[in-house]
Order: structure tokens, then sequence, then C-alpha cells
């Protein structure tokens, strides 16, 4: 395999910058590009040890830098491994780069390291993912769970799982084989009861599925209600410092498609803020005829209303709109006398908070009723549960294979269509893992990745 280079730090100025470079010749052209300043040699130096010195490009002087070296396998990759630490200027890492690339190594690809690190063993294909999870984590329960996968914990899970199908597999290979030996019979009781065991095992790994995606890619969201009621306001409010906006640029015109803000650790995704930008009356009035179509698309309704007054016509136009279960209606302006009666709301909507946008109290409540929507507080973040839908997909499809196995043993099928099943689960996880896995899934996985890790 070629032996890669890459800047693994980020693309800006910073205190340091790391230039890594892995393969069989990581260290000769770590040799090659740096001197240190004792008599150390680079090619003497051991694993997990540092040298000072001076990083060069033939004759041309780079900057002063820190080598760091690995030797396989002892290392992120499994390869020898030389890590330059250079001063963080953009223009100076690229050069020691550059020198990196003409002395023998190649420009690595988007997550390379972690594909060599996943190729030579050193993680599954589920730790390899919780990788990036871990670098694009945003809040602390989403960090938790992608340390829990990374750690292996989905890994262990999922192996014991697989080595319980393969010992049924090979039970029934045995017993199919040879029924005249001595072969203990393989009683349906007890393989029912072996698969039901591995069953739930593998449940358990998709139990709190739907939370960890809602942390990871946030909640597509519509604040809606009628003009003046304080979307506005709110929509301020929980933007903060955290407001993040996503354009795309259509011919001259910059068209936003997406903003959202952050609310504790959940990402509200609002896809269409027409109506809470506008300031125009008129432009706000289509918000209200819009409302059904927000709603239906969002996973997450916002209903806002204005508590210093009584119910309107549009408003209880949108209450007849809005009944389900993931309603939170936003009783605004609490801060100033009430005058809403909301008998009506609480008859229909199961989810009511009471707060002050302008004042940003009780923004808590709010985040609050979200978390009980989405089952937040009951998902238990530190077991190890599935990260994305390839990791779902395959267990997925191992749990419809086990289900089909024991109703085909309750009813009493042949045990050959029994062992067709089970190993069709069985592949399913061989592939959760990545132990029978193509390239093309490979590839994939790793496109995610940025390059340099
Ligand atoms: P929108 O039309 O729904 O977007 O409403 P705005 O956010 O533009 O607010 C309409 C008016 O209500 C503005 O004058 C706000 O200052 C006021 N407002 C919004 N939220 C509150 C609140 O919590 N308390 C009080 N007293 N006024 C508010
Ligand atoms: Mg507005």
């Amino acid at each position: 395999m070629s032996t890669i280079a890459a800047i693994s730090t980020p693309n800006a100025m910073g205190g340091i910058a790391v230039i890594r470079i892995s393969g069989e010749d990581a260290l000769e052209v770590a040799e090659k590009i740096f001197s240190p300043f004792g008599k150390k040699k680079v090619a003497d130096m051991e694993g997990y040890t540092c040298a000072y010195g001076i990083a060069h490009d033939g004759e041309e002087h780079l900057d002063d830098c820190i080598l760091t070296v690995f030797r396989a396998p002892h290392s992120y990759t499994g390869e020898d491994i030389a890590e330059l630490s250079c001063h963080g200027g953009l223009y100076v890492t690229r050069k020691v780069l550059r020198a990196a690339l003409a002395n023998g190594a190649v420009n690595a690809e988007a997550g390379e390291f972690t594909k060599r690190a996943y190729l030579n063993g050193k993680l599954d294909l589920t730790q390899a993912e919780a990788v990036m999870d871990i670098i694009s984590a945003k809040g602390e329960r989403e960090l938790k769970m992608a340390e829990s996968l990374r750690e292996g914990a989905a890994f262990r899970k999922a192996k014991k799982c697989s080595d319980k199908l393969l010992k049924i597999l090979g039970d029934l290979a045995a017993w199919a084989d040879y029924p005249e030996e001595d072969i203990p019979e393989v009683r349906p009781e007890v393989l029912s009861e072996e698969l039901k065991s591995v069953r739930d095992d593998l449940s358990s790994l998709i139990k709190n599925y739907d939370s960890g995606r809602i942390l990871r890619e946030g909640v597509a969201t519509a604040i809606i209600g009628r003009p003046n009621v304080g979307k506005s306001t709110l929509f301020n409010c929980l933007s903060g410092c955290e407001r993040s906006i996503v354009t795309e640029i259509a011919g001259t015109t910059r068209d936003i498609i997406e903003e959202s803000v952050r609310i504790g650790d959940i990402t509200l995704r609002l896809s269409d803020t027409a109506g809470i930008h506008e300031t125009d009356d008129v432009i706000e009035g289509i918000g209200v005829e819009m409302a059904e179509k927000m709603i239906s698309k969002s996973e997450l309704v916002i209903a806002v209303f204005d508590g210093s007054c009584p119910l309107t016509e549009d408003d209880l136009y949108l209450i007849n709109k809005i009944n389900k279960s993931n309603t939170v209606a936003v009783i605004n302006k609490n801060d100033i006398e009430q005058f809403l009666d909301t008998s009506l709301l609480e008859q229909k909507i199961q989810h009511i908070v009471y707060l002050s946008a302008k004042e940003n109290t009780g923004v808590n409540d709010l985040y609050d009723k979200i978390q009980t929507i989405f089952k937040l507080n009951e998902a238990d973040f530190d077991t190890a549960t599935a990260a994305n839908e390839r990791q779902k997909k395959c267990i997925d499809k191992a749990l419809e294979g086990i289900e089909s196995a024991i109703s085909s043993l309750e009813i009493g099928e042949m045990l050959d269509a029994v062992n067709i099943l089970v190993d069709e689960a069985e592949q399913s996880l061989l592939m959760l893992t990545g132990e029978k896995v193509t390239d093309v899934v490979v590839d994939e996985v790793f496109s995610r990745f940025c390059v340099g890790k």
C-alpha cells in the first residue's frame, strides 16, 4: 500500500498544525524532509518518541517542527506513522505537506487514515463510523453516544450475536450433514429460545436509534402563528448566538433553504422561515395559509399564540389544523397581563408552554416539552446504539431473518429453511461490523470523512 500524507488539523490558522504521514515508507519520507537538531536519526527513533528539528524541502528551510514517530502496529492506522507538528500557518503547513509529497508520499483521500485502521483490523466498521460522529458531535449526549460506539460497545454486542448465530448454523449444519452420527439432535424449542435471545440483544441496539438520530440530525420544525404573536421574537430568542443559515445560491439571489437554531442540545431545523422574517403583515397573512403545508412536512410544530389577547379567527383556524401529538403550543407574552382563554387550547393540544420570548423566560419549559415529545429523557445514551442508517438497516435485516426463523420453527418448517434464514441474518451482522462487506459500502462510509482523519 502507498504511503499517504495529509494535513490533519483544520484548514485554518492556529497554534500548531499537524502533517500526518502513514505507510511503509512514512519514516523514510520523514527522514528526507526533517533533520533533528541532536544526533538522533529518524530511522532509529522508537515508536511513541519525538524529536525537535527542522523541516525542509531540499535546501529550503521550512519551519521548526516536532516529529512524533509511531511504529506499526502500534499506531492509529496500524502502519508506521510520522507526524510533523509545525507552526499553524496555512502557507507553511502546505509547504511541509508538499515536501512530503515530493519525497515519496501521495495525498491521502478523505478518511483514508481511518480506512486503513479499519483494513488493518484496528477498528471495526461501526467504530470507524463513530470517529466521524465524535468529530461532528455538537452536544454532550451526542458525544456520549459516539464515544460508546467508538469504544466498541455496538461492535461487541453485534459480535456476540453473530457468534451465537454462527454456533446455531454450525449445529444445524452438523446435524444436516451427519444425521447418522451421534450428534445431539437440534431441538426446535431450544433453537427458538436461542434465536429469541439474539433477537433481544439486537433489538437493544436500535432502541435508542430515533433519539440519537434527533440529536445528530436535528428536528424539522415549523414555527407557526398569526401575525404579531411573537414568532420572530421567539426565533431570535432561540437563535442566540447559535444561529446557522444554509443558503442555496441560485442565479444571483441567495435563497435561504434552511435555518437552524439550538435549544439546549437539540437543533431545530426551520425550513420555512419566510413568515418569521417578514415584517409586512400582508406577507405574513400568507403564513397562516401556508401553515397546513408546513405542519405536514415537520416533525415538530411550535404554534405560537399571544397570551395578552383573546383568540382570533386566525388562531382558531390554526388550532383546527394542529392536533397532532408533535405540537407544542407556546402561549407567548406572559410578562404582560393575560387575556387568553386557554381552555380550548388545553382541550386540543397536549403540550402547552407559557413563556415570554421578549424576556427570554420559560424557554426551558419549551425544551422540556420537546424532550418529552421525542422521548429524549427516556433514552439511555450510555448504551450501544446504531449510529446511522447503514447500521440500522443491517440490524433491521438481521432481525427480520431471525423473526422469520423463529416463526418457521413455530409452524414446524424444515430446519433447512430455518438454516437459510439464520444465515441471512448472520450475513447482515457481518456487514454491520464490516467483517464481510463490499468495497462500495466501505468507500461510501469513508467518503463522509474529512481529509486528514
Ligand atoms: P410575529 O409577527 O409573530 O413574528 O411577531 P413579532 O415577533 O414580530 O412580535 C410582535 C410584537 O409582539 C412585537 O412588538 C414584539 O416586541 C412583541 N412581543 C413578542 N414577544 C413578546 C413577549 O414575550 N412579551 C411582550 N410583552 N411582547 C412581545
Ligand atoms: Mg415575524
